[in-house]
């Protein structure tokens, strides 16, 4: 298990009166794994970027509408979560005509200008491959969370979007930058857990079942510091999924879930029912 902090000023405080290197060192002193930036304005991001490296503590996040993908992995932050507003929109062209409409403020407006909201459908350019490179350099992870963009959507530029986001995730991977499984469960109210295998179905068709399945395991127990958990080794941790179905032929028998062993101690279908119920009593309880 690793566990990060975000890095956003409390409740009340604004960014001004907030300082984030000591928000940084406050998180390493607390013993958490990683921090997490979101999406401050340029000072405040790179100055995260930098506390976290002097504490050598693990920063991964975001990256603001201001900042550069590049600029990003080249200040170390370890992890780019989400592909549309980072990954995607730095690796498609043509940016609108004019996006600095006076009605818009410029934050919102370079947003759009990097999204390339208005220019459908999406072109991929060669700047991706450049991106690609530089993220694998510097070791920067991708989770892309293809799932943001709802699976079952009939809205055109959703199907376009998707698919440049596994055309780009295409390149990211044959670069050899990590991908990861993750997704956003506040996102059109999915289930943690049930949204994962949606996500690797995304992954699955984009890369191969084999990737999607190493995205959830192996690359993200390295990537976060645990490699024991991530693969079956004598020594490891006993912690497994039995399946009834191979899923490296189809990715949907994930869900097909047959057995569970937790620490060495197997759980079968009648024992897990057991335990969910327990669960769902003791969350209904006051
Ligand atoms: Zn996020």
């Amino acid at each position: 298990m690793a566990a990060g902090f975000l890095m956003t000023p409390p409740s009340g405080m604004s960014y001004s009166d907030w300082s984030p290197a000591e928000a940084v060192r406050e998180a390493k002193v607390a013993g958490y794994d990683f921090v997490k930036v979101y999406q401050p304005d340029r000072e405040t991001y790179f100055c995260l970027l930098r506390a976290a490296a002097e504490h050598g503590i693990s920063a991964e996040g975001h990256v603001p509408y201001e900042v550069g993908v590049d600029e990003a992995a080249d200040s170390g932050l370890a992890i780019i979560e989400h592909m549309t507003s980072s990954v995607l929109a730095a690796c498609v062209s043509d940016p609108p005509d004019d996006p600095q409409s006076p009605t818009k403020s410029p934050r919102r407006a370079a947003f759009e200008q990097k999204m390339n909201v208005f220019t459908f459908p999406l072109r991929i350019t060669p700047e991706c491959r450049r991106h690609a490179t530089t993220l694998a350099r510097n070791r920067t992870a991708n989770v892309p969370t293809l799932s943001t963009l709802s699976p079952t959507s009939s809205d055109p530029r959703i199907k376009d979007m998707q698919a440049a986001e596994a055309a780009a995730l295409k390149i990211l991977d044959s670069a050899g930058v990590v991908v990861l499984a993750g997704t956003d469960y506040i996102v059109r109210h999915r289930r943690p857990g049930e949204s994962l295998h949606e996500e690797l179905e995304m992954l699955a068709a984009a890369l191969s079942p084999l990737k999607a399945l190493q995205a959830a395991t192996v690359n993200a127990a390295t990537v976060t510091g645990v490699p024991a958990v991530g693969s079956i080794a004598e020594g490891g941790p006993a912690s497994m999924i039995l399946l009834a179905g191979d899923p490296l032929i189809d990715i949907r028998n994930t869900r097909r879930i047959d057995g569970v062993i937790q620490r060495g101690r197997y759980y079968d279908r009648v024992a897990r029912n057991r335990l969910i119920q327990g669960t769902g009593a003791a969350a209904r309880s006051p």
